[in-house]
């Protein structure tokens, strides 16, 4: 079994963008009143989505699951109000649980937050356990940064997000640490501002032990953990030289890093560095990278063929990473999948 755990609705159907849209607009406008998404979406509609897109390239990859959430980079919590951001978020979790319903086999549910910059994160509890004991999601999405590349809140092992982590781990549900997008014109969202909030997380992590307080607490650190495991020596080095036990020790129970990188060097680099049990096997289709590597003839996110041709891994390090892990991680999976 092949478990994808990074996946994102970007083919919604556009009337959750019009939605949007008009939010956005009324962002702008003192006399705007949220108000709750009736978007009239059908599930011919939902199906058509998706067909041609996530279902169609699982089938063509030979992956089974995709552990999805709404659109990242569409999540967008600098933008309006709490009041806004939460409309928004509940919308977009409910169009994800309806393509959970319909697709079962295919598809398992990930939240966004309704975060707001400055709004303490104990106020996104409501949504996440709605999404988690109504609906059924294994995990959430955590945007480090609301302010969307201003970094105005707190880091993430301050008390400010000690409500929500000790509701993650009552539910025991993951977060993957993921930024939306960027309105720092100094960062290019997927190219520049993922790949800080990744490492810029990770960094935090080290600083600061909050596993401490939450030994349970688990984190995934998508797109292969940022600049991480390229500069693991230089984590490792600042590490003991703060006079903090090994990084393995001091972090490798509780963070885990998915294998969104796009290309051969990239991942064999993170496989050699990063225990195979922290591996978590991802894609994250359709999204940052579309096109096909004119020096492989493949889709640069094709990322089964990474580890598929790191042929030094043993059977069992693969099933960690493809499906083992996952399961261990997300510990609701076995709610999801009795059987897998
Ligand atoms: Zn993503």
């Amino acid at each position: 079994m092949i478990i994808d755990c990074h996946g994102h609705y970007t083919t919604s159907p556009p009337q959750l963008q019009k939605y949007r849209d008009g939010q956005i607009a009324g962002a702008k406008d003192p006399a705007y009143v949220a108000a709750q998404a009736d978007l009239g979406i059908t599930d011919a509609e939902i199906r058509q989505s998706l067909e041609g897109a996530q279902l169609k390239i699982q089938r063509e990859r030979g992956t089974n699951l995709t552990i999805f959430s709404p659109r990242a980079m569409g999540m967008g919590h600098h933008i309006g109000t709490e009041a806004i951001s939460k409309h928004w978020s509940q919308a977009c979790n409910e169009l994800i649980h309806r393509v959970c319903t319909l697709y079962p086999n295919n598809f398992v549910g990930v939240c966004q937050l309704p975060q707001t910059p400055g709004v303490n994160p104990k106020n996104c509890i409501p949504e996440l356990e709605r999404c988690v004991k109504e609906f059924g999601f294994i995990g959430c999405n955590l945007n480090p940064d609301p302010s969307g590349g201003y970094w105005t809140d707190p880091p993430l092992t301050d008390k400010w997000w000690y409500p929500l982590y000790e509701k993650m781990v009552e539910l025991d549900v993951p977060a993957m640490i993921h930024v939306s997008g960027s309105c720092n014109p100094n960062f290019h969202a997927t190219g520049a501002h993922y790949i800080n909030g990744d490492t810029t997380a990770f960094m935090q992590l080290i600083e600061k032990n909050l596993f401490t307080d939450f030994p349970t607490l688990k984190f995934i650190i998508p797109h292969g953990g940022g600049a991480v495991p390229y500069h693991w020596g230089r984590y490792r080095g600042l590490a003991q030289d703060m006079g903090l036990p090994p990084l393995k020790e001091l972090l490798l129970n509780n963070v885990f890093f998915d294998t969104c990188v796009y290309h051969q060097a990239g991942i064999d680099c993170m496989l050699k560095v990063i225990p195979a049990d922290n591996i978590l096997f991802a894609s994250e289709v359709v999204g940052a990278v579309r096109g096909i590597d004119p020096e492989t003839g493949h889709y640069f996110d094709d990322t089964r063929r990474y580890i598929d041709n790191a042929g030094w891994l043993t059977g069992s390090d693969k099933e960690k990473i493809f499906s083992g892990n996952a399961k261990r991680v997300y510990g609701r999976f076995a709610r999801h999948c009795p059987e897998c």
